[in-house]
């Protein structure tokens, strides 16, 4: 069995629900600490997160990943235990197979072979894990970025393990991520009964055009590296229960997906604009996730590309789609920030796998791009 493999079926061995840790990271600092990593645990609140460090000064490359996994839902449902690690018919079954241990797997391997290649290579290579990326990510990669940035540790490139290929191993590699907005709001009329119209006031009728208003909405047509932004509803209530009352309130929950063509304060000016139009009274309480990012095109791009074509001669399409991740969080430090990692169909679902012989091709992906961002 490959290296990455073997240290893939081991940390799935350890459950690791968020924002525990499970000994994932005291297992690795070991690991790396024998090839001669300087280690650094920084516990913040109840998440564990590791600092593995090589070589010293700039420019300083981080491989980014989160040892933590979603909880496994319905037991009864695996076909094999979630913790059990268990190869069938080329895949590797188990709760974080494909989010993220196996790019875990895969950085942890590359790092130990890089500075064995290079052991006085420029700069500084870097393996940055937390353990609360799945859960509220308030103590953990943002914490110690903030930590990094106070000694004055500037990250120049960041890779993040995140599964993100499609359909074929190599076809997408994440240069950005859209920005999350989501708002939280009640609309405020007059309860009573509903026989007495005239005496109430209702928050649903009231609230009913400007939804429609709010779906129909065009905030911006999207470029070549951001689809359009969209406005979602994810929730809405309203009612007592009882067929014979007016509710006083209406709350309704929405998120907005956007690029960097429309920023945050304009969507809620906008937004804000739109529900006073309509002449409702109500409150609005506001939650940013995180701002869109993009890395424009240069050494980062330039040798994860390359490295994606050279060892599964696919050539990658560059995408700004899906949820976001802690890379938001990185770019913001002003970082070249790249997302690449297995295929991403059976992530946070049971039964996760990930394809078994792709963990030691993205080993020599992480490999050959941390090569030649450094110019090795
Ligand atoms: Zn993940």
């Amino acid at each position: 069995m490959d290296e990455t493999l073997a240290l893939a079926m081991d940390l799935i061995r350890r459950p690791s629900v968020t924002p525990e840790d499970g000994g994932c990271q005291d297992h690795i600092a070991e690991r790396l600490e024998r090839v001669g990593f300087a280690i650094e645990r920084l516990r913040f609140g109840a998440v564990d997160n590791l600092w593995a460090h090589h070589g010293r000064g700039e420019p300083l490359f981080v491989c980014l990943g989160h040892t933590d996994v979603v909880p496994p839902g319905p037991l009864g449902e695996w076909t094999s235990p979630p913790f059990a690690p268990t190869i069938r018919d080329g895949l590797l079954y188990g709760r974080g197979a494909a989010d993220m241990k196996g790019s875990v797997a895969s950085f942890v391997v590359a790092l130990s072979r890089f500075v064995a290649r290079h052991p006085d290579h420029p700069g500084t290579v870097a393996l940055l894990l937390t353990s609360d990326e799945e859960g509220v990510a308030r103590d953990g990669t943002v914490k110690v970025l903030a930590r990094l940035a106070e000694r004055g540790e500037r990250i120049r490139y960041c890779l993040v393990g995140e599964p993100s290929c499609g359909t074929l191993f190599g076809d997408t590699v994440k240069h950005g991520r859209r920005g999350s907005l989501s708002g939280d709001l009640t609309i405020h009329g007059v309860q009573g009964h509903i026989a007495y119209p005239e005496l109430c006031e209702n928050p649903i009728s009231r609230f009913a055009p400007a939804l429609a208003a709010l779906v129909d909405e065009v905030w911006d047509a999207g470029d070549a590296d951001f689809p359009a932004t969209r406005l979602q509803f994810s929730n809405i209530h309203a009612g007592t229960g009882a067929d014979n009352v007016i509710p006083g309130t209406l709350r309704a929950l929405f998120n907005l997906r956007y690029g960097p063509k429309t920023p945050a304060p304009l969507l809620r000016e906008r937004i804000e604009a739109l529900l006073a139009r309509h002449g409702l009274r109500y409150t609005l309480d506001w939650r940013l996730s995180g701002e869109p990012f993009l890395t424009p095109d240069g050494t980062l791009r330039a040798a994860l590309q390359a490295s994606v074509q050279a060892v599964t001669g696919v050539t990658p399409a560059f995408s700004t789609g899906g949820g976001t991740s802690d890379g938001r969080f990185v770019a913001t430090f002003g970082a070249q920030v790249l997302e690449f990692g297995p295929l991403n169909g059976s992530i946070h679902k049971v039964n996760e796998a990930v394809v078994a012989a792709d963990l030691e091709r993205l080993t020599e992906i992480y490999l050959r791009t941390l090569e030649r961002t450094l110019a090795m």
